[in-house]
């Protein structure tokens, strides 16, 4: 493999549709789409998202990983881009003594409440995912 089939080209990304643009449909949910071909693993998405939820230092509710494959002279790397999968069967929700989570059942994305919290922090041992950050504040 010569140097530059290493790389991949980068395509525009088409603008993002506004949702919701209809009902969902029994069986769908909405969820967050990830092209780790696009990924450059800058990690801009996290410093985003830290801002839109002005999380604390440390406090990352996205994070981006790197996966490596293949053999010399012929590796590759990608970065995962990862924070909730709003799951079909949340394991965060299993166990909980609080309805602290809960999947909502228009959109089904999963939401954390505050006001019913009690920082027992089961949801961050349940997750399979790690995506549960516990925030003293
Ligand atoms: S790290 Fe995040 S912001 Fe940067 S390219 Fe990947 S998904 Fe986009
Ligand atoms: S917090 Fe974890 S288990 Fe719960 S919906 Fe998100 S990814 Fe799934």
């Amino acid at each position: 493999m010569d140097r530059d089939q290493c790389f991949v080209e980068i395509q525009p990304f088409p603008t993002p549709a506004l949702i919701p643009q209809r009902e969902l449909r029994p069986g769908e949910q909405y969820r967050f789409h990830f092209d780790m071909v696009q990924c450059i693993g800058c990690k801009c998405c996290v410093v985003a998202c830290n801002e839109q939820n002005g999380n604390p230092p440390g406090i990352n509710r996205r994070c981006v990983g790197e996966i490596e494959g293949g053999s010399y002279p012929n590796t590759r790397r990608f970065h995962v881009s990862r924070g909730c999968n709003h799951c079909l069967e949340p394991s965060c929700l299993i166990g909980r003594p609080v309805d602290a989570y809960k999947k909502d059942e228009t959109t089904e994305i999963v939401l954390h409440s505050p006001d019913t919290y009690i920082r027992c922090q089961y949801c961050t041992w349940n997750c399979s995912y790690g995506v549960p950050q516990y925030n003293p504040q």
